[in-house]
């Protein structure tokens, strides 16, 4: 397979959906997984885009058939990658991005070796605390539960090949769209993308 697979992780609040919707935007071979879920879709959410939305019943029976390549509970909901979307994927190439907590990260490093992730820390705990509090879309008893959360995700930053500290929108992107670029170069990549060129090169005649 020539396509990379980063995974990214974060802590609820430190603008990872901003920066991976930015990164998407600017890098069309990129593909972002849609997880099921078996949390409720908040305002906006549109099942099938930010969510496959499904109950708790049918999530349970997702998974004793095998059908997620990883999956855990967060926050008291379960979560959960599709195996057969990812190797679909793979079939095509494409690069894949998975939007995962740091147990799912866990959970893929140990089934593709190759995989690139990414931790993306908020500046401050301030900063954190704000933008859980500036999205409104959950209660405060909720935000308090994050908040909380947080302090846990952060204990397996060290798991993670790169670290991404997202002050600056702009500046997050760039060190993002490094992370992106030398993990199309890798060696074995560009190896399994280029064969016809290294053989002809290997072969002049
Ligand atoms: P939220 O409910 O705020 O969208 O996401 C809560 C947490 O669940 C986030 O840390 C998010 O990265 C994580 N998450 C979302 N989808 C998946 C998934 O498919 N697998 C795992 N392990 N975590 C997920």
């Amino acid at each position: 397979m020539s396509g990379s697979l980063f995974v990214i992780s974060a802590p609820s609040g430190a603008g990872k959906t901003s920066l991976v919707h930015a990164l998407l935007a600017t890098n069309p071979q990129i593909d972002l997984s849609v997880s099921y879920t078996t949390r409720a879709p908040r305002k906006g959410e549109v099942d099938g885009v930010a969510y496959h939305f499904v109950s708790r019943e049918t999530f349970i029976e997702m998974s004793g058939r095998g059908e997620f390549l990883e999956s855990a509970e967060v926050y008291g909901n379960f979560y959960g990658t599709s195996q057969n979307w990812i190797a679909q994927e793979n079939a095509k190439d494409r690069d894949i991005l998975l939007e995962i907590d740091w147990q799912g990260a866990q959970q893929v490093r140990q089934q593709f070796a190759e995989c690139v992730s990414i931790f993306i820390l908020p500046p401050s705990i301030a900063a954190l605390e704000q933008r859980l509090t500036g999205r409104g879309t959950d209660h405060s008893d909720v935000i308090k539960q994050r908040m909380a959360a947080a302090s846990n995700d952060v204990a397996h930053v060290a798991e993670f090949d790169y670290v991404i500290i997202n002050d600056n929108l702009n500046e997050a992107l760039k060190e993002f769209n490094a992370i992106v670029l030398a993990a199309r170069l890798r060696g074995t990549k560009q190896l399994a993308r280029h064969q016809n060129l290294i053989n002809q090169l290997q072969n002049p005649e």
